[in-house]
């Protein structure tokens, strides 16, 4: 027992994240996500605080650590200066590391994370990259936004911006030299590895489960990723 909180101890989101809890709840009823999903920033902290590895164990296999959304409004009213949301950064990325994500629907969308954000950050140097929602895989977006996409250099002119130009200004190229050290950024605080156990974990886990894994997002496994719903995430 404790082996497993042990090694999520060493984090320092945890040792800023968690002094002391009294179970009171705050966190949960200021936090946006507990009010659509099935999801309680308390009894994470809770499960945490208790150092019972076969709890954590559940906890860091199941779809609740990939609901908070990272606001860190829990920060602001917690009574004991706890930070939950800190909390559960540490266990998603020890979810990560030990590869428990592949066990949720939510953690297996990892991957696509991974393809999707992580990708435009070290290609383009922009998490999300206007080129990058493409109208055919963001229907959603509806018409206003593809008519804007194949107009894209006459919207942007318009709005002052310097799409893919040289120089200062919004959505400007982001120069190679400054694409390089966020490499060299990633590889010495251990994102690229980070990603690599992503993309091997999901390559096992594509094999377990019978379906295709291929790079990119043109394979059975990302479809999957994409349009899994088990209906259970939301509180009724
Ligand atoms: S608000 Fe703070 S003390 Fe209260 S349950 Fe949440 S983490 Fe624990
Ligand atoms: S950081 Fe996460 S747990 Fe905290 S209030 Fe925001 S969504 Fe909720």
């Amino acid at each position: 027992m404790g082996k497993l909180f042990d090694k999520i101890a060493q984090d320092i989101r945890l040792v800023e994240g968690l002094k002391a809890c009294v179970n009171c709840g705050t966190c949960t009823a200021i936090c946006p996500a507990a009010e659509f999903y099935d999801y309680e920033p308390r009894s994470i902290v809770e499960i945490v605080q208790s150092r019972d590895d076969d709890k954590i164990e559940a906890l860091l296999s199941s779809e609740t650590i990939w609901y908070c959304g990272e606001c860190m409004s829990c920060k602001t009213r917690c009574p004991r200066g706890n930070t939950p949301g800190l909390i559960i950064m540490a266990l998603r990325a020890t979810s990560q590391e030990m590869g428990y994500f592949v066990n949720s629907e939510k953690g297996r969308q990892q991957l696509l994370l991974k393809r999707v954000i992580g990708h435009n950050i070290l290609e383009t140097g922009y998490c999300i990259h206007n080129k990058a929602v493409v109208p055919a895989l963001h229907p959603e977006q509806g018409p206003t936004w593809e008519w804007g996409y194949e107009n894209m250099q006459l919207v942007y002119e318009k709005m002052g911006a310097n799409l893919d130009g040289e120089g200062t200004g919004a959505l400007r190229k982001i120069p190679k030299e400054a694409l390089a050290e966020l490499k060299a950024i990633f590889e010495v605080t251990g994102g690229t590895k980070r990603f690599e156990m992503i993309e091997s974990y999901s390559k096992k886990a594509a094999q377990d489960r019978g379906l295709e894994f291929g790079e990119g997002l043109d394979n059975e496994y990302v479809a999957e990723l994409i349009s899994a719903n088990n209906q259970n995430h939301y509180k009724l």
